[in-house]
C-alpha cells in the first residue's frame, strides 16, 4: 500500500485525505520537507495558487518538492495544485514561482466570472462507466501543452466550438482543472493510486 502525501500548507487538504483512504492508500499531511521526504507520491490540493506558493516557499518544500519531482515521484494537482505543477502560467501574480513539472501553460481563474464555479460531466480517458462530475471552482485551463503531455480530458468551450483542457498526465504527474475530491466518486483518485503503484514496481 503506497503512502501518498497531501501538501498540507494551504487548501482542501482533509477532502483529499479522505479520498485518498477511501482509494486504499495511506494518506497523511505533508508541510516540511523532512515528511516530505517519507512518502510515495503527494497530491497538491485545490486553494489559492499565489498563497500556496508563498507558503511553500516560506516552509523551504519548494526546491524539495522540484527535487523529489525530478527525481520521478508521482504527484497529482487539483485546480491550485493543477498551476503548481505548470511548467508556465498566465495571469499569475508577477513573482508567483511554481514547482513545475508538466509542459503546458495554465490560465489562471480561466473560466471568468460568469463561470466562476460550475459542474460538468467529464469523459475522462482511461477511466470506465459512467462520465466523472467535474467541480470547477475559479478553476484554470490548460492552455497548451507540449508533445510529451497526454490531455485526458476536455470541455465545450462557453463560446465557440474549441474545447479547453482540463485534465493532462506526463509520465508520473497528474492534473485536473476540477475537483474529485469533493464529489464522493473516488475513480480519479483510484487511478492516481494506481500510477503510484505503477511507479513503485
Ligand atoms: N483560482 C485559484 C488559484 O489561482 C484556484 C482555485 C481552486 O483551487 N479551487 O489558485
Amino acid at each position: 500500500t503506497p503512502t501518498i502525501g497531501v501538501l498540507a500548507l494551504q487548501g482542501d487538504v482533509r477532502e483529499h485525505l479522505i479520498a485518498l483512504a477511501a482509494a486504499d492508500a495511506v494518506a497523511r499531511p505533508v508541510r516540511r520537507a523532512e515528511e516530505l521526504a517519507e512518502v510515495d507520491a503527494l497530491v497538491i490540493p485545490g486553494g489559492e495558487s499565489t498563497t500556496m506558493s508563498k507558503l511553500a516557499l516560506l516552509f523551504g518544500v519548494m526546491d524539495p518538492l522540484r527535487a523529489r519531482v525530478a527525481d520521478g515521484m508521482p504527484v497529482y494537482g487539483t485546480c491550485a495544485g493543477m498551476i503548481m505543477l505548470a511548467d508556465k502560467i498566465l495571469d499569475g501574480r508577477d513573482d508567483q514561482e511554481t514547482v513545475g513539472g508538466i509542459d503546458m501553460t495554465v490560465r489562471r481563474n480561466a473560466f471568468g466570472r460568469q463561470n466562476e464555479s460550475f459542474e460538468s460531466a467529464i469523459d475522462f480517458r482511461g477511466l470506465e462507466g459512467t462520465p466523472v462530475n467535474g467541480v470547477f471552482i475559479r478553476a484554470p485551463w490548460v492552455e497548451s501543452v507540449g508533445a510529451g503531455v497526454e490531455v485526458l480530458a476536455e470541455v465545450p468551450a462557453a463560446d465557440g466550438p474549441d474545447s479547453r483542457i482540463v485534465a493532462v498526465r506526463q509520465g508520473h504527474l497528474l492534473a485536473t482543472s476540477f475537483h474529485p475530491e469533493l464529489t464522493g466518486d473516488h475513480r480519479v483518485h483510484e487511478y492516481f493510486v494506481r500510477m503510484v503503484e505503477d511507479a513503485l514496481r
